[in-house]
């Protein structure tokens, strides 16, 4: 009977989309208003909401009355909970199944370009939940509390795994960083740092400099960031000191550029042409599900062939209409309606209200958005769960995303600074996208060690009798799951495209991480299933 069942679904065939559109039409129009994805970190208290709060403000997306409304219920919650959430009033949906995220994403427009917001929780104890943001961020805006002396001592951090025995100012110092290591290992490789609350020390240039240089370093030897890619920015969020307004308080600062001005230039550097996206339109669809809600609110407990998934397209490209399989469940379902959420400022300013964001029904979804799919007609909805991989059904041949499921993973990792050595055996958590996996470090390959020459010179070699992983050495090694990882076939993928930047969606699906008791041990990405 199962296998009757497997066999009919395997033969579920590919759907016309609902309506004939202009496809040329709508990439040009995506094309035009380019997408920006930000995480926004930094330890609690630098003014993460702050800074965010004023750009937005600034901007006109949300009004003076809202702003004041935010801060007093933050004064109200107390301040450690206020949160980028209240800025946009957005109110936690109903998760129906799997990990709860406690990110929170907003989108807004400007005349010229989006942006999507994705705040981090800077607490410790959230990691795995900034891991989830990340990988749905192009780049690192860092915020660097500029009047506390906790946090430019980075060239002195080396080891960013601090145990929990540390003292406040030690967890400070290597929050950031830890994030930061996190952010680099998922491929995020451009980063605006704003060193905020200049107001607080009198605009001092050699305060900032001695951050800009030391937190430079850093970030160059350590994590091997390139120096162009770093930019830095003296600000106030408070004030509104070169957020959106540039400000008069620095005429020492040459570059003279505000948050907003680097925003609108990474937006731009990342933006991809209307013939880059008519190639990447080519590419095979992929969307990695980060929420699942049921289609129908009223009842829960009705059974109904209807889902809503939320996710970023990884790549490729989907209309309503058309029809999705799901990994690892192998159910299919048929695309209802594809959502996105944008807040505009023309919109808000003349209704001079806040809040209110517009639904866009889209006639296509490209890779690189953030959607809201309805699905239906699939059998077993609870069997969707968070995490899980959607790709296209389509009538030509090779063009699929084809995804397997494994348990056994080949996989190059770059270890963190270690309390101790991680022998094989051990267990682990693995974080993959939006989700995190019971595993176990089955087998090592091989580990990179340095051999010095007769002459003097050093080598790297790779020794393959070792068992056990040491700090900041790179690996091969094979991590078992507890449960099937669903994996894009990198070959299949690759080779249906010559195009590597336009399946940058499809590299961050290999990116992982690695933590163990509540410490991040290693990150690196998937080679293989084995
Ligand atoms: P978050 O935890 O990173 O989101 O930090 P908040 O935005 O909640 O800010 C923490 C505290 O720092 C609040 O009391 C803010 O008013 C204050 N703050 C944030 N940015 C600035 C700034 O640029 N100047 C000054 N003087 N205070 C700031």
């Amino acid at each position: 009977e199962k296998e009757k069942e497997l066999a009919k679904k395997k033969e579920t065939s590919a759907t016309k989309p609902k309506s004939k559109i202009n496809i040329q039409e709508e990439l040009e129009r995506k094309a035009n208003k380019p997408l920006l994805s930000l995480i926004v970190i930094g330890h609690v208290d630098s003014g993460k909401s702050t800074t965010i709060g004023r750009l937005l403000y600034d901007l006109g997306i949300v009004d003076s009355r809202t702003l004041h409304k935010i801060t007093r219920d933050a004064e109200l919650a107390g301040k450690g909970s206020f949160s980028l959430a209240w800025l946009m009033d957005q109110t936690p949906e109903e998760r129906s199944r799997g990990v709860t995220i406690d990110i929170v994403q907003t989108q807004f427009e400007t005349a010229k370009m989006r942006f999507a917001v994705i705040d981090s929780p800077g607490h410790r104890d959230y990691v795995p939940q900034m891991i989830n943001g990340i990988t749905q961020a192009d780049v690192a805006v860092v915020i660097i509390d500029a009047s506390s002396d906790l946090i430019f001592e980075a060239s002195n951090v080396n080891n960013h795994s601090i145990s929990s025995d540390a003292s406040p100012s030690e967890i400070a110092k290597g929050q950031t960083f830890e994030q930061l290591t996190i952010a680099r290992n998922m491929g995020i490789q451009r980063v605006l740092i704003v060193v905020n609350k200049m107001d607080v020390i009198g605009w001092d240039q050699d305060r900032f400099k001695l951050i800009e240089e030391s937190l430079t370093t850093y970030l160059v030897e350590t994590l091997s960031f390139s120096e162009n890619e770093l930019s830095f920015v003296p600000a106030s969020g408070f004030k509104g000191d070169n957020i959106v307004k540039k400000s008069d308080q620095c005429p020492w600062y040459k570059e003279s550029l505000t948050l907003f001005q680097y925003l609108e230039m990474m937006n731009e550097e990342s933006h991809r042409t209307f013939e880059q996206m008519t190639s990447d339109a080519n590419d095979p669809f992929v969307l990695t599900i980060t929420d699942v809600t049921s289609g129908s609110s009223v009842d829960s407990t009705k059974k109904t062939d209807q889902l809503i998934v939320h996710g970023r397209v990884n790549s490729g490209v989907l209309q309503p209409g058309e029809s999705v399989k799901l990994w690892p469940s192998g159910e299919t379902a048929q695309v209802d309606s594809v959502v996105t959420t944008i807040s505009q400022i023309s919109a808000l300013a003349k209704k001079n209200t806040s809040g209110t964001s517009t639904r866009v029904n889209e006639k296509i979804t490209v890779a690189g958005e953030f959607v809201e799919i309805k699905l239906r007609k699939i059998e077993l909805p609870d069997a969707i769960c968070i995490g899980d991989v959607a790709t296209k059904i389509t009538s030509s041949s090779g063009k699929d995303g084809n995804v397997s499921c494994c348990q056994k993973l080949k996989c190059e990792l770059r270890m963190f600074g270690l309390s101790r050595p991680v022998l094989e055996g051990t267990p682990f958590v693995l974080f993959r996208g939006n989700v995190s996996y019971a595993a176990r470090l089955s087998a090592i390959e091989w580990v990179e060690t340095k051999v010095t020459n007769d002459d003097g010179t050093v080598k790297l070699k790779k020794n393959k009798k070792r068992k056990h992983l040491s700090s900041f050495q790179r690996a091969r090694v094979i991590i078992e799951t507890e449960k099937p990882v669903p994996i894009v076939e990198l070959s299949a993928v690759e080779k249906a495209s010559e195009n590597e930047d336009g399946l940058h969606g499809i590299d961050k699906l290999k990116r992982i991480v690695l933590r163990k008791e509540g410490m991040t041990v290693g990150a690196g990405k998937i080679v293989s299933s084995v």
